[in-house]
C-alpha cells in the first residue's frame, strides 16, 4: 500500500465563513477530514501535516516554502508522494520556487487547492484533491513514480509547477500552462503525457533541499505613460540585486534615451535585469525589433518563455546559492527544471 503525505498549508479549500463577518477564513485540517471520506476508499496510507496557523496564500512567502521543503525531506524516505494543499492566489509562485528548491526529486509533489471551500456542495476541492492524490501515488511498471516533478493539479489538468499561472479568479479552470502542454489530463481515467514528464538526471541520488534564498528582486511592469521616476525607483533602488522587466510582446520596451540610460546605469551598478514578456504565451526574442535589441545591447538578459512566477523563484534560488552575479546570469539562461523551452 502506498503512502501519501498531505501537507495542508491553508487556502480556500480549507476555509469556512466567519459567522460574524461572512469572510472566508482558514480552519484546521482536522475539521476537513470528515468531509473527505473518499480518501478512505483509495487503499493508500495517509499522513497529514497541518500548518499552524493555516495561511491564506497571500501571506505565503519564502519562509513557508522553506517549511514545505523541510516537511517533505523529513518524510521523504517513508512516503511515495506528497500533496500540498495551498491557496490558489500564490500557488504558481510556490510550485515554481519549490521546483528549484527540491533537487534530485524522484517523487511527486503535487500542489492543489480549490476555488470553493471543501465544505460547500459545489466544491471543486474534492475532485482536485482526489486527482492529486491518485497522481501522487501513480507508479510505472517498475514501481517508479510516474510524475517525479513539482506540479499543480487543478480542474482535471496536471501542469508543471514552474510553467503554471493563475488565469481565472473565479472559474474552476483557475490555472493554465501557456508555454508547456499538460503533463496529464483526468477524465474517466488519468492520461499521462509520459514523453513530457521530467525525470531526475541522476536517478538514485538523494533529495537535497536548497533553502537559502535571496529575495532582493523586484518586478517592473512597463506600461504606456510610465514615469522616469517610477523606472528609476525600481531599477536603481539599492535594495534590489535583480529586476524582472515585464516587457511588451517579444521582449520590447521603451527605446527612449531616458529609459535606456536608466537600464545601462542599473547594469553598471551590477544589477541582474531579466526580460519576461507580459504576454501569456510565446517567448522573448530581443533580436526581432530595435526596441528589444536596445535592451539586449544594454545588458538585459532574456528570460525566454519563463513565467514571472518562475523567473522570480529561479532568481531567489540562484542568488541564494551564488554570490557572483555572472554565475547567476549564466544559470538563468539554462533550463534547470523544465521551466524554459531551451
Ligand atoms: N485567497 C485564497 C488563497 O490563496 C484564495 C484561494 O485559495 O483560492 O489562499
Amino acid at each position: 500500500m502506498g503512502k501519501i503525505v498531505l501537507i495542508y498549508t491553508g487556502g480556500t479549500v480549507g476555509m469556512r465563513e466567519n459567522p460574524q463577518t461572512g469572510a472566508l477564513e482558514a480552519v484546521d485540517f482536522g475539521e476537513l477530514l470528515p468531509m473527505l471520506g473518499e480518501l478512505g476508499k483509495m487503499r493508500l496510507e495517509f499522513e497529514t501535516v497541518t500548518f499552524n496557523p493555516p495561511l491564506d496564500s497571500c501571506n505565503v512567502g519564502p519562509e513557508t516554502w522553506k517549511q514545505i521543503a523541510e516537511e517533505i525531506i523529513a518524510r521523504y524516505d517513508s512516503a511515495d508522494g506528497f500533496v500540498v494543499l495551498h491557496g490558489t492566489d500564490t500557488m504558481a509562485y510556490s510550485a515554481s520556487a519549490l521546483s528549484f528548491m527540491l533537487d534530485h526529486l524522484s517523487k511527486p509533489v503535487i500542489f492543489t487547492g480549490s476555488q470553493l471551500p471543501i465544505g460547500r456542495p459545489r466544491t471543486d476541492g474534492k475532485e482536485n484533491l482526489i486527482s492529486a492524490v491518485e497522481i501522487a501515488a501513480a507508479r510505472d511498471g517498475d514501481g517508479h513514480a510516474l510524475v517525479p516533478e513539482v506540479c499543480i493539479c487543478f480542474n482535471s489538468q496536471l501542469l508543471r509547477g514552474n510553467r503554471s499561472v493563475k488565469v481565472n479568479a473565479t472559474g474552476f479552470d483557475a490555472f493554465s500552462s501557456p508555454n508547456y502542454p499538460p503533463l496529464a489530463t483526468a477524465g474517466i481515467s488519468i492520461k499521462y503525457n509520459t514523453g513530457l514528464i521530467h525525470h531526475p538526471s541522476e536517478p538514485g541520488r538523494p533529495l537535497e533541499i536548497h533553502t537559502t534564498l535571496d529575495t532582493r528582486v523586484s518586478v517592473l511592469k512597463v506600461h504606456p505613460g510610465i514615469t522616469e521616476q517610477a523606472v528609476r525607483d525600481i531599477l536603481l533602488g539599492t535594495g534590489t540585486r535583480a529586476v524582472i522587466i515585464e516587457t511588451y510582446g517579444s521582449g520590447n520596451a521603451i527605446s527612449k534615451a531616458w529609459f535606456l540610460s536608466i537600464i545601462r546605469e542599473a547594469v553598471k551598478m551590477g544589477k541582474i535585469l531579466v526580460n519576461i514578456t507580459q504576454c501569456l504565451s510565446g517567448d522573448v526574442d530581443m533580436d526581432i525589433y530595435a526596441t528589444g535589441r536596445a535592451l539586449k545591447d544594454a545588458g538585459v538578459i532574456s528570460g525566454h518563455d519563463a513565467t514571472t512566477e518562475s523567473a522570480l523563484g529561479k532568481l531567489f534560488f540562484l542568488m541564494g546559492g551564488h554570490p557572483d552575479n555572472h554565475e547567476v546570469k549564466a544559470l538563468l539562461e539554462k533550463n534547470l527544471k523544465g521551466e524554459i523551452s531551451k
